[in-house]
């Protein structure tokens, strides 16, 4: 008969790290009757769309403030936000936006949107964010713009993406989607380049379930932003003057009362996050196998929207990621894969094709044979843990740390 050791792998059989039942990990998102009153408060006035003076001024005003930027747009969510950034801009039919080829879908498909050519480049192996090196050689005279997200919560290299913006005068939209909170050099990201996007998805450390915002310090982008989410009309304006294109993307009171409610406790769980991270950094990085993300004194506050790292197959007898995602699951850690890179998702394999019915002015790119081999390397071996994860008790990042030793030592 067998004997389960200590050291049996939950996945085989064994108990896991963490019995989640006993021990579970902080629920997301988290509310108290502070909302309850701001929901009713506005529920009770009658004013359910955002109106001089109520909560989405506020919440615009409050927001932009923490971000440090002069001005907010609020609008129903991060990916109509990059598409009414791109709008705000004048970008359109034809023009060219150098995007990373690991994030989100939207970063991409809101560029075409626009009618524009996303052009992807590849990210740094140690950042996971866009890669500065590789921006110069994606421009050519149809370049309008750069998208750098702020990838995991991460401040992208913002010194020579901005000097790289600067000499050959493009714009740069900050996505910062999963951002909120994140310093570059004492600086919170949103408007350290022209115009800068927000999500309040969900799943995002500022929730509302939707939700989204333009930061600019720029009046006259924050106007034509305003333009763009009012369907075409003039901040200030007569009701019925439409000068630009424009939708109705705006967000409702409901979402911005609760919006200023989560804003409130962004700075702690902010720093809860912070403090956890640095532990898990900690306790991980004298495991066999597992790369961290390099330090980078330039980043004054890491949003850690997730924690990543880097699995090295080789530590762990060969096995795929795939493998490793479903044994940490097992032991209680809950994690997941990530992005493929993005000129593969269909949307851009179709695009290429011709087979969409979006604009077709512009360069055609052959995105299926696209290869970035940073992007490609990481998409087959990155670990996201999520942000709620880092909102436990620091001490309890051993738990993670345990769990990812236990798998090492059982496959190497
Ligand atoms: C979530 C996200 C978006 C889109 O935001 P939604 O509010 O879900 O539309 C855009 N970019 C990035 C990087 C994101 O993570």
């Amino acid at each position: 008969m067998a004997i389960a050791t200590k050291e049996q792998l939950a996945i085989e059989g064994g108990s896991p790290v963490r019995d989640t039942r006993v021990k579970p990990w902080p629920c997301w998102p988290i509310y108290d009757d502070t909302e309850e009153k701001a929901l009713l408060r506005v529920l009770r006035s009658g004013a359910w769309w955002s109106v001089p003076g109520g909560e989405g001024k506020e919440f615009e005003r409050e927001f932009a403030s923490y971000h440090d930027a002069d001005f907010g747009v609020a609008c129903s969510n991060g990916t109509v936000a990059l598409e009414v950034a791109l709008r705000a801009l004048g970008i359109g039919c034809g023009d060219e936006v150098i995007v990373p080829a690991y994030t989100f879908v939207a970063t991409a498909s809101a560029v075409l949107g626009v009618g524009a050519v996303p052009v992807f480049v590849d990210i740094d192996p140690d950042t996971l964010n866009m890669d500065p090196a590789g921006i110069e050689a994606a421009v050519t005279a149809m370049t309008a713009a750069i998208i750098p997200v702020h990838i995991a919560g991460r401040p992208a290299d913002m010194d020579s993406i901005l000097s790289i913006a600067r000499r050959l005068k493009l714009a740069v939209i900050e996505d910062a989607a999963q951002a909120h909170a994140a310093a570059w050099r004492g600086t919170r990201v949103g408007a350290l380049g022209d115009i800068g996007t927000f999500s309040f998805q969900a799943s995002k450390n500022l929730n509302a379930g939707e939700g989204g915002i333009v930061l600019t310090n720029r009046m006259e982008i924050a106007d034509a932003a305003w333009s763009v989410v009012n369907i075409g009309r003039v901040r200030n304006g007569a009701w019925y003057d439409h000068q630009v294109y424009g939708s109705n993307f705006r967000l409702t009171e409901f979402q911005s009362a609760l919006l200023r409610t989560q804003l409130s406790r962004l700075p702690e769980q902010t720093q809860r996050r912070t403090t956890a991270a640095l532990a898990l950094r900690d306790c991980l990085s004298g495991i066999d196998g597992v790369r961290l993300p390099a330090a980078d004194a330039r980043i004054t506050c890491h949003a850690y929207h997730l924690f990543t790292f880097r699995y090295e197959a080789s530590a762990f007898g060969g096995r795929p990621v795939s493998e490793f995602l479903s044994a940490l699951a097992a032991e209680g850690v809950p994690c997941s894969d990530g992005y493929i890179p993005l000129y593969r998702e269909g949307l851009f394999v179709r695009h290429a094709a011709r087979q969409d019915k979006g604009c077709h002015a512009g360069r055609q790119i052959d995105y299926p044979n696209q290869y970035l081999p940073v992007c490609e390397q990481v998409c087959a071996d990155c670990v996201w843990l999520e942000q709620s994860l880092l909102l436990s008790d620091p001490r309890e990042m051993s738990d993670i740390a345990t769990a990812v030793s236990r798998i090492q030592r059982a496959w190497s």
